[in-house]
């Protein structure tokens, strides 16, 4: 059988971090659901429109094709994982995250993933919407200060430059954008686990989730 994880919560809480590990521990796909939405801005800015338009999205959407395959993103064919990590990418990927055409592409993309085998699916919305089946749900928080310092340091280890005050309010602006949007806003699942990760050390966070995992599923 099939088992699926959902993994939400707010912009640097460590979704990816943790969820990407735990999947390897456990042999699941990883599915980094933000990696989709960063990857569809992508292409919308690179064709010189506005990701906050919904004319122009609509427009440009039936040309999007996203693949996630080892470990990397894919946009047409081209291997963009570097290239989505920009704060100006961040920014646009939340824009975008709002209209409904844009995440019913990616939503119907993610279900027919979980279908094939088990997974661990992070994002704002896998418990809520896009699985809501799913076996485990766990919902990642901690403060936005703490999520901002480990965006800076995760950025600065890239190579891509910016400032503690830029991620801080790039985030405030995300968890507004994610939390107040009509469709699929970002929310605890009413039966998912919530882990603070605050003082936890990534490392502490694989355990707790995998050992939520072994509780709810008696793995
Ligand atoms: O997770 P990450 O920060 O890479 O996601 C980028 C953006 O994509 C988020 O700020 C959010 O607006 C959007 N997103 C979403 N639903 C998801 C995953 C991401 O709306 N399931």
């Amino acid at each position: 059988m099939n088992i699926a994880i959902a993994v939400d919560g707010p912009a640097g809480a460590g979704k990816s971090t943790i969820s990407k590990a735990a999947a390897e521990r456990l042999g699941f796909l990883y599915i980094d659901t933000g990696a989709m939405y960063r990857a569809a801005a992508l292409y919308v800015v690179e064709h010189g429109k506005d990701a906050a338009n919904e004319d122009d999205v609509k427009l440009l959407l039936p040309e999007i094709d996203i693949d996630l395959r080892d470990g990397k993103v894919y946009l047409c064919g081209d291997d963009v994982t570097g290239k989505i990590r920009t704060p100006e990418i961040s920014v646009a990927s939340s824009n975008i995250a709002v209209f409904p055409c844009v995440r019913n592409k990616l939503c119907a993309l993610q279900r027919e993933m979980a279908k094939r085998q088990s997974v661990i699916m992070d994002g704002r919305d896998v418990g809520t919407y896009v699985l809501p089946d799913a076996e485990v749900k766990v919902f990642l928080t901690t403060s936005a200060e703490v999520r901002a310092q480990r965006r800076l340091k995760e950025l600065q280890e890239k190579g891509i430059e910016s400032s503690y005050d830029e991620v801080l309010s790039d985030i405030q602006y995300r968890d507004k954008n994610d939390s107040t949007r009509k469709m699929a806003p970002l929310k605890k699942a009413d039966d998912a686990v919530e882990l603070d990760t605050g003082n936890l050390t990534i490392d502490e966070s694989i355990e707790a989730l995998i050992s939520i995992y072994k509780e709810k599923t008696n793995a």
